[in-house]
């Protein structure tokens, strides 16, 4: 065997989101694609596998471990000016052609990606609980490739950040399970989802199923968690008027004070002749988004040249509430309760 993927292997533990099948199989139920794996053979993701009938999963390291603005996740309505210490691990369970974290993201399924195996770090879930302390962060995050697939460790590190007394929150494209949820529930906070197309066709070619995303925003809703929704826009892919309508309706549906974040592509990994989205492209999705019904829209990546739509507003006195220029907080005059300093009115969002 490749002696990256010895590596990657070895930094597992048996699974707790499985279950085994009559036929001898085992499946997975960390993530919607809900695989069901042979002895010997690999889940969609690559990074869970079957050995001798035990699902394995990984385990003990992380690939990235950053103190980040929360800003940069994206969440909003979400501690913000505040530090979110983020790691990441490998591996995926979609394949995105444009993906920013490709490196990591995309190992064992591009062999462009092997080296990224020497970026993991062995770690103890308290260690990255006392890092975020250190670090005066206020949340642990999983970020950087997708954590569903990786969620018993998720789970560990989360236990021991929540017992710290921090916040915790995935950072995901949304590919969950009612049990992979379950399972997490008393130790999340929040979650950003990615919302990358009302178009199921697009979804299948980045490796998914639409209504699986959807059903996540919707359960991750009724459980309780902060939920922020993000649309990459990227040119030719998602940002038709028709699916931009259609997009921005089903997130009003679910509920219009949902925070969606409107994003600017950057060319990236196989996508790097494709046009960066442009400031006023990105404008229009973010009106589209108001035109909808939706409360709180914001425009990012591309700073300074989007006008109000990096700031938060009061939606009942239209009050400036947050001034935001890229990952910077200029300004913030929400009152320590989470309402609008003028009308009073709530602003959903954990702000304390
Ligand atoms: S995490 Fe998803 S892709 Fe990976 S093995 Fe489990 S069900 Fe399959």
């Amino acid at each position: 065997m490749n002696k990256f993927y010895e590596t990657l292997d070895m930094a597992t533990k048996q699974a707790t989101l499985a279950r085994g099948l009559p036929d001898g199989r085992v499946q997975c139920l960390a993530c919607a694609h809900r695989c069901k794996i042979s002895a010997g053979m690999r889940g969609i993701c690559q990074v869970r596998f079957n050995e001798d009938g035990r699902l394995m999963a990984p385990w003990g390291y992380v690939s990235g471990l950053r103190a980040d603005p929360i800003e940069k996740k994206p969440f909003a309505h979400f501690l913000p000016g505040s530090i979110a210490l983020t790691y990441g691990m490998l591996g995926c369970n979609f394949h995105c052609a444009y993906c920013q974290n490709w490196f990591t993201s995309q190992v064992r399924r591009d062999p462009v990606c092997d080296e990224a195996v020497g970026t993991m770090r062995a770690i103890t879930p308290a260690q990255v609980a006392q890092a975020a302390l250190q670090m005066n962060a206020r949340t642990v995050v999983s970020s950087y490739n997708e954590p569903f697939i990786t969620i018993e460790w998720s789970t560990a590190i989360f236990k021991e950040a929540k017992a710290a007394g921090l916040h915790t929150a995935f950072v995901s494209n949304g590919y969950g399970t009612p049990e992979a949820i379950n399972a997490l529930l008393p130790y999340l906070s929040a979650i950003k989802i990615d919302l990358k197309s009302r178009n199921d066709k697009t979804y299948r070619k980045l490796g998914g199923v639409l209504k699986h995303v959807l059903e996540t925003i919707e359960l991750s809703l009724k459980a309780g968690l902060w939920v922020e929704v993000v649309t990459l826009l990227v040119p030719g892919m998602n940002d038709s008027l028709d699916e931009l309508f259609a997009l921005t309706k089903t997130i009003s549906g679910y509920s219009t004070t949902i925070p969606w974040h409107v994003t600017g592509f950057h060319a990236n990994y196989k996508m790097r002749a494709t046009e960066n989205t442009t400031a006023e492209s990105l404008t229009r999705a973010a009106e589209i988004g108001n035109e909808a019904g939706l409360k709180f829209v914001y425009a990012g990546n591309i700073p300074g040249a989007v006008g109000s739509y990096e700031d938060t507003h009061c939606p009942s006195c239209r009050q400036t509430l947050i001034i935001r220029r890229g990952y910077r907080i200029l300004e913030n005059r929400i009152t320590a309760g989470g309402k609008c300093p003028r009308c009073s009115s709530e602003i959903p969002g954990i702000w304390e």
